[in-house]
């Protein structure tokens, strides 16, 4: 089952935190009486197109599940690097979903000195630990196959958030079996269960404790298993794909994977470099906002570098209810004094009857703390000072005539409050004026 296997190049690390592997050991240890008297559950293996599955645990029907999964995911992959149909067809892994590591020692299957609480890859070899959830190990088997894919591809994975960002969004993924869809954002925690990234993210959030995506693109080589450093970088892998501007850098740079030093990431830089600051923009805005329900196509942000700035003339403009952030067009400059007027309805629900809002928004229904349906505006710099950590952003209400004094060179941001998740059914929006 095991080829190409000692005198490799370990490509791809991925421990992460020892709790689980922790709690597997304390499992094992409880049930070892009762195995002691029968033997253990034979290996299963299960071959697929892409993949030959072997396992030690789960059910017969579980493994074809997986390997399923892994066989749908394949050709997502290959549309994602733009290869020609059919590049994969022969592209194949060896895995290992494994409750007892020490049973695939001992048959050969896993490298003695191994030693991960979630995945590793190497060459086309991955190895899983079996994880609390069903979801979670069928994550990181594509997890590890998205690392064996860019070994096989590139010649590597490049350096720790380009090679962990992108294999976390391949594998973050809805559905079972050959219905796997994969690069989603999670509707909700229920149907990721142990996955656990944005209750980091949202942690960090409230503690202001937001990396740069410069921090993020300087991570170490080796992440130690750090859940909120894969947690940002998947982020960061998202920003710079789901732009589309941005996304042929990604996969340009993909090809220098082997190399996993900063080199990489300065080379990656320079090929955004007249768009960074707007890149910095953005990644301060998504940081601020993602979270379950987060929706691409409603949340992308119209931002430019050539955006004037604002000589005073009146603005009218409508902020629509179904977007997220949504600029006025226009720079503001310290100093200025700005008058903004609010007007207008909107429908935030059809259901059972539409909810009708005004700006004040609705005080008998909430969403992330505020009142559903409340204008809010948002001050986002036009750069990126910060070293390390982003500075809190200015988010406050606009329920009525609000006077703003500018004390930095920024953009004006509006959205209409609601459940990240529930844009979909809103109509309409508010006027907004902005005058001196
Ligand atoms: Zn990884």
């Amino acid at each position: 089952m095991l080829r190409r296997m000692f005198g490799m190049q370990v490509h791809a690390r991925c421990r992460r935190g020892i709790l689980t592997l922790i709690g597997l050991i304390s499992i094992a240890a409880l049930s070892a009486p009762d195995t002691s008297a029968q033997s253990p559950p034979p290996m299963q293996a299960v071959e697929g197109k892409h993949i030959v599955l072997k396992s030690d645990s789960g059910s017969r029907e579980s493994l074809v599940e997986l390997v399923e999964a892994f066989d749908a995911a394949v050709p997502q992959w290959e549309r994602f690097w733009q290869l020609p149909p059919g590049t994969l067809a022969r592209w194949q892994v060896d895995a290992f979903v494994m409750a007892d590591p020490q049973r695939f020692r001992d048959s050969g299957d896993l490298p003695p000195d191994l030693n991960f609480p979630f995945g590793y890859a190497v060459d086309s070899n991955i190895w899983v630990i079996r994880q609390r959830s069903d979801y979670y190990t069928r994550h990181l088997l594509l997890h590890e196959g998205v690392h064996a894919l860019a070994i096989e591809l590139f010649g590597g994975t490049g350096p720790s958030w380009f090679a962990e960002g992108l294999a976390e969004m391949l594998s973050v993924h809805r559905g079972t079996g050959r219905q796997v869809e994969v690069n989603v954002v999670p509707e909700s925690t229920q149907v990721v269960p142990y996955w656990g990234r944005f209750k980091l993210l949202s942690q960090r959030r409230d503690e202001q404790r937001i990396p740069t995506l410069d921090a993020v693109l300087q991570y170490p080589p080796d992440l130690k298993s750090d859940v909120e450093s894969y947690g940002w970088s998947w982020v960061a892998a998202m920003l710079l794909t789901e732009y589309p501007d941005y996304r042929p850098a990604v996969l340009a740079e993909a090809n220098n994977g082997s190399l996993r030093t900063v080199a990489f990431s300065i080379a990656f830089k320079r090929r955004l470099s007249r768009q960074w600051p707007i890149v910095q923009a953005r990644w301060r805005m998504l940081t601020n906002t993602i979270d379950y329900g987060f929706d691409w196509p409603r949340e992308r942000i119209d931002l430019a570098i050539g955006d004037k700035l604002w000589r005073g003339n009146p603005i009218e403009t409508t902020i629509q209810a179904d977007r997220g952030w949504q600029s006025v067009g226009v720079r503001f400059a310290p100093g200025m004094r700005v008058k903004i007027s609010p007007r207008g309805r909107c429908s935030l629900d059809d259901d059972p009857k539409p909810w009708i809002s005004e700006p004040p928004g609705v005080t008998i229904q909430y969403a992330n703390d505020r009142p559903l349906g409340q204008l809010l505006v948002c001050v986002l710099p036009n750069k990126t000072d910060e070293q390390r950590q982003l500075q809190p952003l200015l988010v406050r209400s606009v329920e009525s005539d609000t006077e703003l004094v500018i004390d930095k060179h920024c953009w004006l941001l509006f959205r209409i409050n609601d459940h990240l998740g529930d844009l979909g059914n809103n109509r309409g929006g508010y006027t907004v004026s902005i005058r001196r």
